[in-house]
């Protein structure tokens, strides 16, 4: 899976299923990831000097990314992605359309020059 933060995502499983979303944080390492307006959970606050109204709070859960797929706007939904290198990028692509949908996110580290 190549979703990086800030990829319009669709669910494809659970209550959110077919929400679209943007994608707020990523957690590689237990797989999950945060959508915008997805799994959102209400909290009730008391009132207290940082909440003053007191009320709902409303924070969005993390996802399984197997539960999200990747937004082509060609295609208008959430889609598969291959990876398709060309003149030494590496791009993300729709399996559908094999429409570009954007770099692949570089890896931190530069790679050393061959
Ligand atoms: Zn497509």
């Amino acid at each position: 899976m190549h979703i990086k933060t800030g990829d319009i995502v669709e669910v494809i499983a659970g209550d959110d299923k077919d929400v679209k979303g943007k994608v707020l944080h990523i957690d590689r390492e237990k797989g999950r990831l945060t959508v915008e307006g997805v799994n959102k959970v209400y909290k009730h606050v008391k009132r207290s000097q940082r909440n003053p109204q007191g009320g709902r709070l409303s924070k969005e859960m993390p996802v399984q990314i197997s539960n999200v797929l990747l937004m082509c706007p060609k295609c208008n939904k959430g889609v598969r992605t291959g990876v398709k290198e060309e003149n030494g990028v590496k791009h993300r692509v729709c399996k559908k359309c094999n429409a570009s949908l954007g770099e692949v996110s570089k890896s931190k580290k530069k790679v050393a020059a061959k």
